[in-house]
């Protein structure tokens, strides 16, 4: 990979490659924009097939995370962390520690949390070597996993859609298909149960179906159909890449509302679902619960705001349907252009010299 024209490419800030041979440590670290405050994003430990797969999916979440604190109304940016290799054979002590370090180094440019690979045990870890790490565990101050928050704050997403779609935020009765039931998705469940919905699951990990169907009395259906079934709302809550140009022609439901990040396969894929007339509501939007709440941690975590702060993705959901319709423009792009808007107006105001340090995130 050319390294300076894909990073000149989307304007990233800053990347740095992190190596210590003692503890085997390969770790990538980008910051995609520290426009509206300091890069925050998740490590993912994952063994990838080479150099330039870790390098482009480092690139890609971290640009995502400017995108996601930006339309979340955060004064964070955008940034994300890469360690390369198998967690099960290499992860320690020491190099969790020796990673912490090279994130210390950053001087809270780039603060981090867990992302997949990465585990609270971790970040625990992390925090001895420096203060820019959230989703440490409760003992410590944090606010522990952010699954919970994120399936809450999805939930708002749903409301929003029904009230555009049917005229009310109730979910009761209406159809759902959630298609992994992890940390976000079984938690989806329980609320949707809830709010008497009918929720139909899916999973590729037999025991995670079990759990669900057993704790919550649903149906399930087998996970390569889970997209196709007759449903008001598909909620992939699993993988990326879900909605492509396979996928959507046989899609059966009015909207599309999950957790899972980089749900279209391309861009191109908003206009497809527009024209098979499913309302897409944009994954960055309603899956920023998570971070909202990690967010609290920086200025001390207090559950309730935290959680009065999750309820918002509501009303963001709410106007980008609304600004897709005013503008004739597909929601994925309304959702693109809320967080351009907001980059562009709140960067432009550090222009304006003060005297006093900037206020905390
Ligand atoms: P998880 O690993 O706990 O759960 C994912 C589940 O999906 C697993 O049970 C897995 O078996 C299942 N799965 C994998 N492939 C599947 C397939 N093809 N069909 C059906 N099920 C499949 O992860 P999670 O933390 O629940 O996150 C789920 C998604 O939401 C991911 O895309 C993640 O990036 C995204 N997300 C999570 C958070 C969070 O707070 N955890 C925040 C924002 C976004």
């Amino acid at each position: 990979m050319r390294v300076f024209d894909r990073i000149g490419g989307d304007a990233y800030e800053q990347v740095v490659f992190c190596h210590d041979r003692g503890s085997g440590l390969r770790a990538i670290i980008a910051i995609h924009s520290t426009v509206l405050g300091p890069a925050l994003g998740g490590t993912r430990f994952y063994p990838y097939p080479d150099e330039d797969a870790a390098l482009e999916d480092v690139l890609r979440l971290a640009r995502g995370m400017t995108y996601k604190a930006a339309t979340a109304g955060l004064d964070l940016g955008g940034g994300k962390a890469v360690i390369l290799g198998d967690p099960a054979r290499l992860r320690g002590e020491a190099l969790m520690r020796a990673y912490a370090r090279f994130v210390d180094s950053l001087g809270g440019r780039y603060i981090t949390a867990e992302d997949v690979g990465t585990t609270q045990a971790d970040m625990d870890l992390v925090r001895r070597e420096t203060r820019h790490v959230t989703g440490v565990s409760r003992a410590l101050g944090g606010s522990g996993d952010p699954s919970a928050a994120t399936a809450y704050g999805v939930l708002y997403g749903m409301r929003a859609v029904a009230r555009h779609l049917w005229g009310s935020t109730s979910l009761e009765g209406r159809h759902v298909v959630v298609s992994g039931v992890g940390k976000v998705g079984y938690s989806l469940v329980r609320h949707l149960v809830e709010e008497r919905a009918r929720v139909t699951v899916s999973d590729v990990v037999p025991e995670a179906v079990g759990r669900a169907t057993r704790d919550f009395a649903v149906e399930s259906v087998p996970p390569e159909k889970a997209h196709a079934t007759e449903c008001d709302i598909f909620s992939p809550c699993a993988l990326g890449a879900v909605l492509n140009g396979n996928t959507i022609p046989e899609l059966r439901c009015s909207a599309v509302v999950g957790s899972a990040n980089n749900q279209l396969e391309d861009q191109g894929c908003a206009e497809l679902l527009e024209g098979a007339g499913v309302l897409y509501a944009p994954d960055f939007v309603v899956n920023a619960g998570g971070i909202v709440n990690i967010a609290e941690e920086l200025i001390g975590y207090h559950r309730e705001r935290a959680y009065a702060s999750v309820r918002r993705i509501f009303d963001t959901t709410a106007s980008v349907i609304a600004d897709a319709a005013a503008q004739g423009i597909t929601t994925a792009e309304a959702a693109n252009r809320l967080a351009e808007r907001r980059l562009a107006d709140v960067g432009r105001i550090q222009l304006i010299r003060t005297s006093s340090r900037r206020g905390t995130p």
